[in-house]
This record gives C-alpha cells, sequence and structure tokens, in this order.
C-alpha cells in the first residue's frame, strides 16, 4: 500500500533508510524542523539546516522517488533563548518560498515554560502574517496533558490561525479527544517504547474514526523506527479493518491536509511518468 510519513526527521537517518521506506510503499513524508540533540549556537547554525532540509534532503529522497516535504521553525527545547529565537524567526521568510516548505513546524511545548509559549505565539504571528500551515509538538508524558491545552487556547487565541490548517502531533489516549473536536486534525506518533504503538493507534482508530487523524514515524536519532507506519499497516489488516479505511488514514488524510498548502505538488505514483 502507497503510504506518507507526516513527520520523520531524515536528517538523522541514512540513505539505506530511503530505499527501505520506497520499498515499503512510502511516496511521500514530511520533515519538520526539531532539536538536533545539542543546542546550537547562532543564526547560522539554523540557516545551514534549513539548506539542509530544503535543498540535500529533498534531492537524497528524490533518488528513491519518494517527495520529501519539510516545516521551518526553532524547536521548543531551543526556545529558552528568546533572543535566538527571534533571530531564527525574522530569518524563516528566506525560506518559505523554497518549493517544499509547507509551513512553520514542529512549533509547540517542552516544559512549558514562559519562554516557550513566548516564542510559541511569535511563530503563530509568522505564521499568520505569511499563511503557512503549521505543525505542532506536543511535550511528553507528565507535561503532555496541561501543554496540550496551553498549546489549543493559544492558538485558538489567534482568530488569523484557520483550525483546519493545523495538525497537532504526538496525540495519545488522553489528549485525542480535545484536539478533534476543537477542529484541529491529529497526528498520532508510533514509537518502540514511549508514545503510541501501532496497536494504540488502531485502538484509537476504532475509538474516535478515522477523520483527521494521520500516524507518523517521527523517526529520528533517537530509539525510534522509521517503518513503523507499514507497522500500524499490518496491525490494521490483522483486526479486519478494510483496505480503504486503512489507506484514508495513511494516504488520503495527509493528502488532503497537505493539499491546503500551495507547495504541496503531489503526484500520485500512478500518474507518475506520464506527461
Ligand atoms: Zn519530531
Amino acid at each position: 500500500m502507497y503510504y506518507f510519513d507526516p513527520h520523520i526527521h531524515m536528517v538523522s537517518r541514512t540513505t539505506d533508510d530511503y530505499e527501505t521506506l520506497a520499498k515499503m510503499g512510502c511516496v511521500a513524508m514530511s520533515e519538520p524542523a526539531f532539536w538536533a540533540g545539542f543546542d546550537r549556537g547562532s543564526v547560522e547554525s539554523f540557516r545551514d539546516y534549513f539548506r539542509q532540509l530544503t535543498d540535500f534532503e529533498p534531492r537524497r529522497a528524490a533518488q528513491y522517488g519518494v517527495q520529501h516535504y519539510t516545516w521551518l521553525c526553532i524547536n521548543a527545547k531551543e526556545a529558552e533563548n528568546v533572543s535566538l529565537s527571534r533571530e531564527v524567526i525574522a530569518m524563516i521568510p528566506e525560506f518559505l518560498d523554497k518549493p517544499n516548505v509547507l509551513g512553520i513546524g514542529e512549533i509547540g511545548l517542552n516544559k512549558n515554560t514562559r519562554n516557550e509559549s513566548r516564542v510559541f505565539l511569535e511563530h503563530l504571528d509568522l505564521a499568520a502574517r505569511f499563511r503557512q500551515q503549521i505543525l505542532i509538538h506536543t511535550p511528553h508524558l507528565e507535561d503532555k496533558y496541561q501543554g496540550t491545552r496551553m498549546i489549543l487556547d493559544m492558538l485558538i487565541g489567534d482568530s488569523r490561525i484557520e483550525r483546519s490548517r493545523v495538525l497537532v502531533d504526538h496525540v495519545e489516549e488522553h489528549t485525542v479527544r480535545t484536539v478533534l473536536e476543537e477542529g484541529f486534525w491529529a497526528g498520532m506518533t508510533l514509537y518502540p517504547v514511549t508514545k503510541c504503538t501501532p496497536q494504540r493507534a488502531a485502538d484509537i482508530i476504532e475509538t474516535y474514526g478515522p477523520e483527521r487523524l494521520m500516524v507518523n514515524s517521527a523517526g529520528d536519532w533517537g530509539p525510534s523506527k522509521p517503518t513503523a507506519v507499514p507497522d500500524f499497516i499490518l496491525e490494521m489488516r490483522r483486526r479486519g479493518h478494510p483496505e480503504s479505511l486503512i489507506r484514508k488514514i495513511v494516504y488520503d488524510n495527509p493528502l488532503e491536509f497537505f493539499s491546503q498548502s500551495a507547495s504541496f505538488r503531489f503526484t500520485a505514483p500512478e500518474l507518475r511518468g506520464h506527461s
């Protein structure tokens, strides 16, 4: 089955991973900007990172027939440095008309601090001014519930933000309902240990239905599995769900959400090679 991975950090994966994903049916992916495992020292580090995301990665993906899209921001961990964050936010517009940029992300909260909130609001303003879609990171474990509520309140508080153009990621059993009820899209991250397993994601689909829900691997430099979306497909098949339902979650939904961005120019695999 063809599928999208709407959240994966390919800068920290190998070219062999691109090949494996392509063989498993991955036809498109989106890569939000995130933390590199260490705090970067200057705005120039981010400028180089954004060049990697908008130039090198799409070319590496294209060698395997995978379309690569990206989102730009300074992540919540580094947002504690407010002056650096402001320099990065001021520089982002240089990249917004690159052909694979879908919007601003993954912005969000990590420890739910005042500085993180301040930088989050400044990213929202950037997105609104440039009519960009938004991809949201919600915090982990004990900070998730409160952080998700804070994020939703900030999004709802800015009347310029269209909820149908916002994807709130890393939802779990205790946050998915609110995100969907408020009119946002929701992403479930399939991780081997934390976040959702493929089984828990399938349970959530059975509880809430498939509308405005997606699954992703969030594969990165830590313990993670870039082929987690195919694991979810297998779990859904094992439970006897129809192919049309599975396809809606892993293909139709991401296609519908991403199509709201002017830079999303996806060609379905069936149509490639025809002029
Ligand atoms: Zn991520």
